[in-house]
């Protein structure tokens, strides 16, 4: 693609095409020049949205079952470095109550999510997953950070389905400047463990972390089409004030949906969430993100009572719903736009994973 004159009629022709981006284009599509072509990026999007994975909006309940974490990410609100939280964590029979509820309001998929943390051992994470899968016949998916491949072969053969794990950045410097105890390299590993333990794999990134700019994030792009995920989740940075990255600005959301979109493009057939980040910063952000793109939302089925305390950023919305209160929203949400709510298993129908 060539930037001398940008013609922006053509570069959604372009995008639709999946043609490499230029970092010229890549600064552009992230910049003011291109706000007026935006809504027809998302509507090539939307089209390509019907056309590769259908009208189903597909359900998550998420459980954010423990926020001890031993990580210190700049812009988490979990770090074991900010002392100002109360940490909880839930045991195997709270975690399946609150599984055996979501159940009952007809969830057929979960998201078991936490911080890393070490005080459970492997069997009780597979011990929650075995109880899960045996005696309430729901997909698991676990967002519980990295631990070695044999556990992850362990959760696997618990019979958990799908394993969330953001690469964040696909720029090793960049991540390496944030996660000051990590490495890339070990979080790309993971995620290539995964994918070969059978995993539908879900990774993603955070728009608007400082210093990242638009040929960075065409770059990721590349990145997460190289590794092509089963899913792909992604959102604004939110600044947490207990966080070093407290003072920064929050990432814009149209970045968020203009990703998003280039996502749909780049990964037809993958399942994109539209985030509980991106309806944080913008009030219509999931109905924007589920006419770009995304087909799978994620609501949030935790006790309300521990919701507070699992604030990796601020302002989280539906901090009051509860289960039942949030699964009428989402589906009327979805009706809304004219699509269909699924909350069924949600397994992604691709011949080769
Ligand atoms: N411990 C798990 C789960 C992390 S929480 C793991 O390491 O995978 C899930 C996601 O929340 C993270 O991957 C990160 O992308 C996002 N997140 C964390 N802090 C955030 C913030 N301040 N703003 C926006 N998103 C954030």
């Amino acid at each position: 693609m060539q930037t001398a004159t940008i013609d922006n009629n053509g570069l959604i022709a372009a995008l639709v095409n999946r043609e490499r981006i230029s970092d010229d284009l890549a600064r552009h599509l992230f910049s003011p020049a291109f706000d007026a072509a935006r809504p027809e990026l998302y509507a090539a999007a939307d089209r390509v949205r019907q056309e590769n994975v259908g009208d189903h909006v597909f359900i998550r309940g998420i459980i954010e079952f423990s926020n001890h974490c031993r990580c210190q990410c700049d812009y988490c609100g979990i770090s074991c470095h900010n002392p100002e939280i109360s940490r909880y964590r839930m045991t195997h029979d709270e975690v399946f109550e609150t599984a055996s509820r979501a159940h009952g309001l007809g969830y057929r998929s979960l998201v078991l999510q936490s911080g890393e943390d070490r005080a459970y051992r492997v069997e009780d994470i597979c011990r929650i997953i075995e109880s899960i899968k045996t005696r309430l016949d729901m997909a698991v998916t676990l967002s519980i950070g990295e631990w070695s491949r044999e556990e992850y072969a362990s959760f696997r053969a618990a019979g958990a389905d799908r394993y969330l794990l953001r690469i964040e950045t696909s720029n090793q410097a960049l991540y390496e400047r944030f996660h000051r105890d990590s490495k890339w390299h070990e979080r790309h590993q993971a995620l290539m463990d995964l994918k070969e333990l059978g995993y539908q794999v879900g990774s993603g990134i955070l728009i608007g972390l400082p210093g990242q700019d638009g040929p960075g994030l065409i770059r990721d792009l590349e990145y997460l089409e190289r590794l092509r995920p089963e899913m792909v989740g992604i959102g604004p940075f939110i600044p947490h004030p207990q966080t070093p990255l407290g003072n920064q600005p929050a990432g814009l959301f149209e970045n968020c949906l203009t990703f998003l979109a280039l996502l749909r493009l780049y990964l037809p057939d993958a399942f994109l969430p539209a985030t509980t980040a991106m309806g944080t910063v913008d009030p219509l952000g999931r109905q924007k993100a589920l006419k770009a793109g995304a087909n799978v939302i994620m609501p949030n089925v935790s006790p309300v009572m521990n919701r507070p305390s699992y604030q990796i950023y601020p302002n989280k919305i539906c901090q009051d719903d509860d289960a039942g209160k949030c699964q009428k929203c989402v589906q009327s949400l979805i009706s809304a736009l004219g699509r269909t709510p699924d909350f069924g298993h949600g397994h992604i129908r691709r011949s080769i994973y």
